[in-house]
This record gives C-alpha cells, sequence and structure tokens, in this order.
C-alpha cells in the first residue's frame, strides 16, 4: 500500500491529465465537455457501490450533467442517500432510478462471513453489515451460492425499499418514475437489467 502523499499526487495526476483532454484510460470525456454542460439536466440517478472497479460514469459512457451518481458501500440506503434521490427526483424531474450491484461485491461477502460466525466488523461499518444482512438471511448462508443470490437480492430489496418511500412511491405509482435494479459484470463490462 503507497502512501497518501502518493496517492493524493496520483490522484492529481489523472485531474491534471483529465483537464489537459489527455486521459489514459479511454473515459472520453473533456474539461470543455464540463464548461459546455450548463445548467444540469440529469435524465438518472444513479445507486451503486463504492467498488473502484465500477466507476460509474465511466461504464455508462456518460459524460458531464447526464446523470447523478450516489454510492456508498454495497448501495445501502440511508437518510441521506433517500433524500439525495428525492431531491433528484423531485426536484431536478429525474424520471430514473438505477441500483446497480456488481458481482465479488465486498460489503456483501464481509455480511455472508459475519452471519457465518465470523466477527462484526464493528463501528459503522457494521451498519452496512445490518442492512445487507436480510438479503444473505433470506438466501440462506448454507446456500453454496449465497454470495450471488445475495447480491442479487439486496439489490431487488433496495429497489423495493426506493419503490416504497415517502416521495417516491407517488411518482412511482403515476407511471412518471421506475426504480429498476441491474447488475454489473465485472468480467465483461456489460450491465444486465434484473427483474424486479
Ligand atoms: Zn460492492
Amino acid at each position: 500500500m503507497g502512501s497518501p502523499r502518493a496517492a493524493l499526487a496520483e490522484l492529481l495526476a489523472g485531474n491534471r491529465r483529465f483537464v489537459s483532454g489527455q486521459p489514459i484510460h479511454g473515459h472520453d470525456v473533456t474539461a470543455a465537455a464540463a464548461a459546455a454542460s450548463g445548467d444540469q439536466q440529469p435524465y438518472a440517478v444513479l445507486l451503486g457501490c463504492i467498488d473502484s472497479r465500477v466507476p460509474l460514469e465511466a461504464i455508462f459512457d456518460q459524460t458531464f450533467g447526464s446523470i447523478c451518481v450516489i454510492r456508498t458501500g454495497g448501495h445501502v440506503l440511508d437518510r441521506a442517500v433517500l433524500g439525495s434521490i428525492e431531491y433528484v427526483v423531485g426536484q431536478l424531474g429525474v424520471p430514473l432510478v438505477v441500483v446497480l450491484g456488481h458481482e465479488r461485491c465486498g460489503a456483501v461477502a464481509s455480511t455472508v462471513d459475519t452471519l457465518c460466525g465470523g466477527r462484526s466488523p464493528g463501528g459503522s461499518l457494521a451498519h452496512l453489515v445490518e442492512q445487507i444482512a436480510p438479503a444473505v438471511t433470506e438466501v440462506g448462508v448454507d446456500d453454496p451460492r449465497v454470495h450471488p443470490l445475495a447480491i442479487r437480492r439486496h439489490v431487488l430489496r433496495t429497489v423495493r425499499a426506493l419503490r416504497a418511500d415517502a416521495l417516491l412511491a407517488a411518482p412511482v405509482a403515476a407511471g412518471r418514475l421506475a426504480v429498476v435494479g441491474a447488475l454489473y459484470d465485472l468480467a465483461t463490462g456489460e450491465v444486465a437489467l434484473l427483474e424486479t
């Protein structure tokens, strides 16, 4: 593991590459695109995991102003997340909420480990485990495919919780808002919608 200073230097170097219009990772955005975004008119809000392999703007080939992105460990909901989504839907008129899970999610793995008798992680990380635990329990820790199945179940539970949210339920019922679940394939980069 490198030092915080080295990590910061690398991050800033990445920002300089971006500003100069010479990205090396192929994420096709430029400072000119940022300047041209004007008032934001996003058409979707994405809730995904913090996993560094799943950069949402990149994997959906988005540009500045096109989507709102919220990321938490295991895409766990809390009041700040819900308030953010309510803002985007209610104030910006966004018609689509996507919950994106991904394979080999560390937050789900930690939850499976804890429910299989491992030590609780403690701290606020325990909150993530508590929020993901119902999905793991529904699948059953003895299921040999508990990890991939719990990831799907957790996405679906998150979708249902959003559809039932006090300020989101009405636009969902009126057909003005869709809340969908999807999975990201780390190997192929493909996103597949889940039946909800
Ligand atoms: Zn994850």
